[in-house]
Order: C-alpha cells, then sequence, then structure tokens
C-alpha cells in the first residue's frame, strides 16, 4: 500500500504540509528508520503531521520545516522506545519496599536468570531418564533441607500461596482464623476476601485483642478442614493481649485430626535474633508445629517474587495436583533465580555478607553514617547553590511487613533549600521531582523541613555520585 497523504482537506496552510512520501525521503527520516523501523516511523511520523495540520487550523501560523517534523518524530519515537522499567535507587529507608521492587538479587543469581532464559533447559525434563520432570524439582530438595519440610511447592506469590492452599485444603469447609489476625496485606489481599474467592467458610474465633487456645478448641467440628495461623505482619495489637502459641495450636490439631495451617508472610530461613533484630520463628521452627507454611520469596528471603508453600508430603502433593497450581506456577526465570539465592544459605556464616537484602538489613548505623559523611561533600559540591546538605540520623524500616514495629537506625543525607525564604514544602517536593526525573532516579522520603537520602541501601556510590553531578548541570528554579 502506498503511503502517500490524502489530499488536503483544507486551502491554505496545512496544505503546504509536506506529504508522508516527501518526508519518508528526508535524511533525517531515513535515519530514524534505521535506528527504530520504518513501522513504527511512520506510524509516529503520521501522528506528528496530524497533530500539525491541527495546529495549523487552528492558528494560521507557518507550517513547520521539514527537519522540525522529523525531530517532533523523534522525540515521539524516543518516547516509544524509552525502557518504562528501569533501575532507581531505592533511599526511601524501606529495605524490601514493594513499590520499588522489594529484594534485590545478586549479580550471580541474575546471571543464572538470564542463562536459562537464553537457552533451552531442564526445566521440567528429567535428564537422568529422559522422561518428563516437574519444575519444583530444582528447588524443593534445596527448601526442605533449609526447613525440615518433607515436601515443597512454589507459585507465582504469597498471595498465591494462600489462595492455592486454602483451595486445595479446604473448599467447601470451615477454616478457623483468631480475630486478631485478619489481615489485610497492601494491594487488596485481605484474608476474609482470599477465604472467600478459596471457597471456605472463614469461622472466626476469639476477639481482636484475645483469642485463647478453648476458642479453637471449641470451634473445631465436623466441617473444620483446618486452623489457620496468619502473622500480623503490618500491624501489633497491644495492650491487654491473647494469642496462642504455635506450640499449642499444633499440638490441638494434631489431636483433634485437622491440618494447622501457618501464613508466615515473610518467612525468615534463619533467626534474625542471630543479627540483633527482633525473635520471629524461623520457617523451621515453625513447620515443628504446622502441617504447611506459606511464605513469600521476595521479601526477608532475599529472592524473587514467588510463595513456597512447605510441610507435609502429603499434603503438598494434594496441593500439587489441585488445577489452580497449573495457573499460579513460576516462570523458570523465578526457580534459576531461587535456586541460587537458596543455596547461599548453605553457608549461613557468611549469609550477611553474599545476601543483599540481609547484607541491608543488618548493616551497621555507624557504616552507614561514615559513608554519608564520605558523600556529603560531593553532594554538596554538585548541589550547591541549590540545596545544602547535612549528615542526620535517621530509622530505616525492614517493610514489606517484615518485623513492621522494629526500625533500624541509620543516617541520611538531608536535603533542604539553599536560598532563603524558599517555601520549604513545596521545595522539597519539587527537589523530590527532580531526584525522579534522573536517568536512573533517585527516590528518597520528605521529612519534617528535608529531604532524606537514607544511605543504608546504597551500594554503588560512583553511580549515585554520576547522577547527583547531573543535578549541576540542569538549572532549577525553586518554586
Ligand atoms: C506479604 C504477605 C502475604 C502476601 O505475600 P506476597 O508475596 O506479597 O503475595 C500474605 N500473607 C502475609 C501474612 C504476608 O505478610
Amino acid at each position: 500500500m502506498a503511503a502517500s497523504s490524502k489530499p488536503a482537506a483544507q486551502p491554505g496552510a496545512t496544505g503546504r504540509l509536506p506529504s508522508v512520501d516527501r518526508l519518508l525521503a528526508h535524511p533525517d527520516v531515513i535515519a530514524l528508520i534505521e535506528r527504530f523501523g520504518r513501522a513504527a516511523t511512520l506510524d509516529a511520523l503520521r501522528t506528528v503531521l496530524a497533530a500539525a495540520r491541527q495546529q495549523l487550523q487552528e492558528t494560521q501560523a507557518e507550517p513547520p520545516s521539514d527537519v522540525i517534523l522529523a525531530a517532533r518524530t523523534e522525540g515521539a519515537l524516543a518516547v516509544l522506545f524509552k525502557p518504562s522499567l528501569k533501575a532507581v535507587f531505592n533511599l526511601t529507608g524501606t529495605v524490601l519496599h514493594t513499590n520499588l521492587g522489594r529484594a534485590l538479587l545478586t549479580p550471580e543469581a541474575a546471571q543464572a536468570v538470564a542463562h536459562v532464559l537464553t537457552q533451552a533447559s531442564n526445566l521440567e525434563f528429567d535428564l537422568a531418564t529422559g522422561k518428563r520432570g516437574d519444575r519444583d524439582s530444582h528447588i524443593e530438595a534445596l527448601i526442605c533441607g533449609l526447613t525440615g519440610a518433607e515436601a515443597a511447592t512454589i507459585v507465582n506469590n504469597n498471595a498465591a500461596a494462600v489462595l492455592l492452599v486454602l483451595t486445595a485444603l479446604a473448599a467447601k469447609k470451615e477454616v478457623l482464623v483468631s480475630r486478631g489476625e485478619l489481615v489485610e496485606i497492601g494491594g487488596a489481599f485481605r484474608i476474609p476476601d482470599v477465604m472467600a474467592r478459596a471457597g471456605c467458610k472463614l469461622k472466626e474465633v476469639g476477639t481482636t485483642n484475645r483469642t485463647h487456645l478453648r476458642d479453637y478448641a471449641e470451634n473445631i467440628g465436623a466441617r473444620t478442614a483446618a486452623v489457620m495461623k496468619i502473622h500480623q505482619s503490618n500491624y501489633e495489637i497491644r495492650g491487654f493481649t491473647a494469642e496462642v502459641a504455635a506450640s499449642d495450636l499444633g499440638a490441638l490439631c494434631r489431636d483433634r485430626g485437622v491440618p494447622f495451617l501457618d501464613d508466615l508472610g515473610s518467612g525468615n530461613l534463619v533467626d534474625l535474633s542471630t543479627y540483633g533484630l527482633a525473635k520471629e520463628p524461623t520457617v523451621g521452627e515453625a513447620l515443628r508445629h504446622a502441617d504447611v507454611v506459606t511464605f513469600s520469596g521476595d521479601k526477608l528471603l532475599g529472592g524473587v517474587q514467588c510463595g513456597i508453600i512447605a510441610g507435609r508430603k502429603d499434603l503438598i502433593a494434594k496441593i500439587r495436583k489441585n488445577a489452580l497450581k497449573r495457573a499460579l506456577r513460576v516462570d523458570k526465570m523465578t526457580i534459576a533465580a531461587m535456586e541460587t539465592i537458596l543455596r547461599l544459605y548453605l553457608d549461613p556464616a557468611r549469609l550477611a555478607q553474599t545476601l543483599p537484602t540481609l547484607r541491608m538489613i543488618t548493616r551497621p548505623e555507624a557504616d552507614v553514617r561514615a559513608q554519608a559523611e564520605r558523600l556529603a561533600p560531593a553532594v554538596a559540591l554538585a548541589l550547591s547553590g541549590q540545596a545544602t546538605v547535612a549528615v542526620v540520623a535517621c530509622a530505616s524500616q525492614i517493610g514489606s511487613g517484615a518485623l513492621p514495629v522494629e526500625t533500624l537506625p541509620s543516617a541520611a543525607l538531608a536535603l533542604t533549600p539553599a536560598g532563603p525564604g524558599r517555601g520549604a514544602g513545596r521545595w522539597l517536593n519539587a527537589f523530590a521531582d527532580r531526584l525522579r526525573a534522573l536517568p536512573m532516579p533517585v527516590i528518597g522520603r520528605v521529612s519534617d523541613a528535608a529531604l532524606l537520602l537514607d544511605l543504608r541501601t546504597l551500594e554503588d556510590e560512583a553511580a549515585f555520585l554520576h547522577q547527583m553531578a547531573l543535578l549541576t548541570k540542569t538549572t532549577f528554579s525553586a518554586p
């Protein structure tokens, strides 16, 4: 089909716009076709011409030159081809920031992912027998070895894990949950709704602040499919409270022959108290009492988005057979990443160095402060005349519902307006906008009268300083 333009609908300036064919022969446009391909260039060219035609009809101005039209086309193509998903500096102080991609992989894990993505793999192929294999097999033994579970399977995320477990083990039956644990996780994951989705009847027991063992015991009946414990994750109930220990709940469930499910949320494979953090039961400890546990792959575990289901062999087999498992299964890149990350746990003595999430969480305050002192002069120089830079103490948090009330003492670069008499609030927001507009955006947090860049999670100092230096070259007119 010829790409020639239709006759101009109106005489005058719009009629003097070049035809598509003429523009396609322009050297600047030919260069664009080389870079972006003919189809996309043609599309952008038509859009640019249509906009120019409209503008001419409205303003009677002189038609733009071919060079200008080509430049506008390049602008449109540049936007179209610019990656949307990009790396940023997470200097928010929240180590596992759900909106910023949670845990970070090691370069080795990322390489393992790239390796299986660019060639065929034995994803579901048993190399010993030449027969069909199971994608879970690549990580199941690792998970079992690290947690003591009899069996394990993996799905898209922990929300999916909970949905699948409930669907497979408790559809059309009752599941007992304490009223103190009916949590809503961000992104509309609410336990009562998930129960409904799974076709289970949620049977609330106890009260918001106090639930006793007898509350469970009195409510277990013929229709009870399971008792479920759910990690409170993002809130804490304080004051006159009582909850039932997992060991007591486990004993009750064993006694009554009802599966005990424990949604751990973050799911730590190692004891965090050895790193000076609050004591949370590990997955292995939880499995001493629970029949099935569920936890995230990209929270404290430090891997990629997935949900791990571990526990009794017969129950995991039932879960794996459910039709939902197929719909919720993970891609090979998840398995490649998790396999590499889980192996780091085989050497727990070095984990605080080798696992990025743990490295960032356990980084000593003095270390972060020393880095802040070291970088402050260079950042101050880059922002001179625009912002003043001070090193301040601040509190980081782990994020993603892991140890929600625990904070980590940290240090930040505090940016405040350099000039006098500026409206601080507007300045801070405008400066935060600028940091987000950098080629590698820098995401901080606005607190009181300063824009804080919490350095707990900053590892690539050179790349960060490079971004700061780019701010020197742009002019910033404070609001
Ligand atoms: C985070 C969390 C989930 C959801 O996990 P995702 O991996 O984000 O899907 C479910 N339950 C609890 C208790 C959680 O903390």
